[in-house]
């Protein structure tokens, strides 16, 4: 797992859609939080989305309820509520991991953002997040190897 949050493995959180249906718990490690801005999440969730990520093995629903999957691009689907429309998930064909919503969680307090994506195509009513975020995407940041966390703000 690329930045994975200290602390969070070996542990379980649970979570789920705003009307409860479906409930989940993710197991760590989870990765830290990337936001997106990119026009899917724009249109899907109304403003930019984020998300962290847990291993699929990691995770599993608590309901029998599940979430209903749209493809919301070439390989790669959303996972939503049916009944309350809450965004929760995200996961990529062929991948072990599966995204999760922050606020999908019961608690966020183990959370934080790491980065973000697809910042300079966000229309101009944005972007939404902080300047100082660092820009994942960006081919010319220099700080890729000295990645500031938290703590050292
Ligand atoms: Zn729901
Ligand atoms: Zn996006």
């Amino acid at each position: 797992m690329d930045r994975p949050i200290a602390g969070t493995e070996g542990q379980s959180f649970d979570g789920g859609c705003h009307c409860g249906a479906i409930r989940f718990r993710a197991g760590g490690p989870l990765r830290e939080v990337f936001l997106c801005h990119c026009s899917d999440c724009l249109k899907l969730s109304g403003t930019s989305w984020g998300a962290s990520a847990a291993y699929k093995d990691h995770f599993h629903y608590l309901t029998e309820a599940r979430p209903r999957w749209y493809r919301s691009s070439q390989g790669a689907e959303r996972g939503f509520c049916a009944d309350c429309g809450a965004q929760m998930f995200y996961r990529r064909d062929g991948r072990d991991m599966i995204s999760i919503a922050p606020g999908a969680f019961d608690e966020g307090e183990m959370l934080y953002v790491g980065g973000q994506i697809f910042r300079h195509s966000h229309p101009a009513w944005g972007p939404v997040a902080p300047a100082d975020i660092l820009d994942l995407d960006t081919p010319d940041h220099a700080n890729r190897g000295q990645r500031k966390m938290p703590d050292d703000r």
